[in-house]
């Protein structure tokens, strides 16, 4: 008998854990992921392990995604000695991801210790440090997708490309208890079909239990091609006015995609003379990553690139500028006019963007558009929502840009992807939704039920599954 507990990303979207225990393997976690919103500090203390790190086997790793990865150093420090499973573009990533989560986290427990200090209190000690980011990279040992590899005498794991960011995988697991086999996939976040710069996400139909994302449920994306046409027209009408153009985004993923976008507009003679910059030191070490994998990603238009521009997506787009440092991030404030501006953080609750906006938002001439998905409570999502003046460091800002939303980059499968795939598991016993709201997820289980038959579990916080 295998025991699955879902320890996060259960009715909710972030904190993805799954512990899966079997006499054929003994404990592991699929993901080891941070819950994100609110106080950073006090969420990595609050996240505690509802299992002995230490007795643990190997950690089971779908993506760099932190909400999938984030606590990996913190289980490190709290004894766990196994392997830690992913693909090679995972570990890359997630070199990057560690570090800059780090560096945050380390800056903010700082000042909260000096406040703690100033009240008469202890420190707070930190609950992971550089020493632990850096044991993470040492036990993780890298696979490449359809390869499998046996991971105990009793159990095979092979990683798909779930076609989300790079590197991201479906796992599959093969356990033999008592001479029969028991198949577990587990979607790990799952991509749109025909995404830009990702492959499609593979379809399997083999598995006795079903395990998948449905973050989306009760949506449906724009197409490609549409959302391409609405940013040329934004950019155009911005171009006509004489304003300079801001766009919050995620340093993994989307921030690449935006560059490939525009330089498909460009190549088409589509775009104006705009100055582009990508101002975020993080997207551009991602952006490297990604130039490193471009030749195994089978998307007709890469393939194009790869050819013609020295596989890589700054070559695509020649008018693109990077900013590393933050002088030559206040340099772009000096810019009259024509400044395309790509800046973290992707929701606005902080980064270089906020900076620009002190700059620019006040001024009806320029554009911000939003590319992402924006969570309740953040700024992003109160500009998108329509408010006219906003608070940031501490003083007021009218909110006179023209403000946009493009709704057809996202990285995730739309209702009718996530229909699709599960579909194909004509013979599983169990479908289990994970990864999801509430509202997402119920839509999803109930067009499932009603239009194919299909029924599923939807796991609350530590509920345990036996199969
Ligand atoms: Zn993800
Ligand atoms: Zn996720």
């Amino acid at each position: 008998m295998a025991t699955l507990t879902f320890l996060g990303a259960a009715r909710e979207v972030t904190g993805s854990c799954h512990l899966l225990e079997s006499p054929a393997l003994g404990q592991v976690i699929l993901d080891c992921g941070m819950h994100q919103g609110g106080d950073a500090t006090e969420r990595i203390k609050q996240d505690n392990f509802q299992f002995d790190p230490a007795a643990l086997n190997a950690v089971i790793l779908s993506h760099a995604h932190l909400d999938h990865s984030g606590l990996l150093p913190k289980l490190v420090n709290r004894g766990f000695t196994g392997l830690i499973y992913c693909t090679t573009a995972t570990r890359d990533l997630l070199r990057i991801m560690l570090y800059d989560a780090l560096g945050l986290y380390e800056k903010d427990l700082e000042r909260d210790n000096m406040k703690r200090k100033r009240r008469g209190e202890e420190p707070e000690q930190a609950e992971y440090t550089e020493q632990d980011v850096e044991q993470v990279f040492r036990q993780c040992l890298t696979q490449r997708y359809r390869k499998p590899v046996a991971i105990s005498e009793n159990t095979t794991l092979t990683f798909h490309d779930a076609g989300h960011i790079l590197g991201s995988a479906i796992v599959e697991l093969d356990l033999v208890e008592d001479s029969t086999t028991k198949k577990l996939v587990f979607s790990g976040d799952l991509g749109k079909r025909n995404s830009i710069l990702m492959n499609d996400p593979e379809e399997l139909s083999a598995a006795d239990v079903v395990l998948m994302e449905s973050t989306y449920g009760n949506r449906e994306h724009r197409n490609e091609g549409d959302t391409l046409q609405e940013l040329q027209q934004i950019l155009s009408d911005t171009w006509q006015r004489h304003g300079n153009v801001f766009i919050p985004s995620f340093a993994v993923g989307r921030a690449q995609e935006l560059i490939f976008y525009l330089g498909e507009l460009h190549q088409q003679g589509l775009l104006d003379d705009w100055k582009i910059f990508l101002d975020s030191p993080m997207a551009i070490e991602v952006t490297k990553v990604y130039d490193n994998w471009l030749q195994i990603l089978d998307h007709d238009d890469v393939k194009k690139l790869t050819q013609t521009h020295r596989s890589s997506l700054e070559g695509f787009l020649p008018s693109l500028n990077l900013c590393v440092t933050p002088e030559e991030s206040m340099a772009i404030n000096k810019i009259e006019s024509g400044a395309l501006v790509i800046a973290g953080s992707g929701m606005c609750t902080g980064g270089r963007i906020r900076h620009h906006f002190k700059h620019r938002i006040w001024h009806s001439n320029n554009t911000i558009i939003f590319v992402g998905f924006q969570a309740n409570g953040t700024l992003g999502r109160i500009l998108v929502n329509g408010v006219k003046k906003i608070r940031m460091f501490g003083e007021e800002f009218a909110v006179k840009a023209d403000i946009q939303t493009l709704g057809g980059f996202s990285a995730h499968a739309g209702q009718k992807g996530l229909i699709d795939w599960i579909s194909r598991f004509k013979s599983a016993q169990h479908r289990i939704l994970v990864h999801g709201e509430e509202d997402a997820m119920q839509a999803l289980a109930e067009k499932l039920a009603q239009e194919h038959d299909i029924h599923c579990r939807m796991p609350f916080q530590g509920e345990r599954f036996k199969f």
